[in-house]
């Protein structure tokens, strides 16, 4: 059925059923976004999406929330500029950002600080290392939930990660908290390719930024090669 909206004043005719950053996208307005990506639903994780709805108390993920007949939307009100921006501060005061370009560009479009929250809590671990195609650095991880969506049933129904513990302690993780090589993991690479900030990054690439050569790799693998 078409629908009729408006988003930032301007008429839009749409059909009923999509998303309004769909529509949004469509139209050439950008709602900027980290979690959604073409190759995974969307789930309002990160919330960067929001946008204010008239007659809504709070602001609404634009990546999961339907455009209504009549419905009047807001997508670069001072509340929601704010909101991105804070949660963008937010981030900055606990990942590490630095392998996330295009987060980095929307700290810079929204003018959010690095340092707006500096006694938060970081969240720290150590990098993994525990197989032949990369490497795992959750230090770096947002909690986007791509990678776990396109190794489930967006993608490969691999089902070699999942969310581990709670709150501020919540990590991507195997079960057990296996190596993958222990886990069903087929190195599809998929995670690595969807994966925002370089928290999952291919291994010929992270030990190329550690100094490595690519003769100094080839005969790191030639010699697993021979181990095997
Ligand atoms: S590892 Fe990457 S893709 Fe997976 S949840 Fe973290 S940031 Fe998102």
């Amino acid at each position: 059925m078409a629908i009729t909206f408006f988003m930032d004043g301007k008429e839009i005719k749409t059909e009923e059923g999509k998303t309004l950053i769909e529509v949004a996208r469509e139209n050439g307005i950008n709602i900027p976004s980290v979690c959604v990506h073409e190759a995974t639903k969307a789930n309002a994780l990160c919330r960067i999406c929001v946008v204010e709805v008239e007659g809504q108390r709070v602001l609404q993920p634009a990546c999961i929330v339907k455009a209504a007949n009549n419905m009047k939307v807001q997508t670069r009100s001072g509340k929601v500029l704010r909101a991105r921006r804070t949660i963008l501060e937010m981030l900055a005061s606990t990942i590490d950002l630095s392998d996330a370009p295009e987060i980095q560009n929307m700290m810079a479009e929204y003018g959010a600080s690095f340092n707006r929250f500096p006694d938060a809590k970081r969240r720290e671990s150590e990098i993994q290392d525990d197989n032949p195609m990369y490497i795992r650095d959750y230090s770096k991880c947002l909690l986007c939930w791509r990678c776990v969506q396109v190794c489930a049933d967006d993608a490969q129904y691999t089902f070699a990660i999942n969310f581990s513990g709670r709150g501020f302690e919540t990590q991507v993780g195997t079960f057990f908290d296996r190596a993958i090589p222990e886990t069903s993991c087929v190195l599809c690479g998929q995670c690595v390719a969807v994966c925002p900030t370089g928290a999952l990054k291919p291994k010929r690439e992270f030990l190329l930024e550690q100094g490595l050569s690519p003769q100094d790799i080839g005969v790191l693998n030639s010699g697993r090669k021979k181990r095997k």
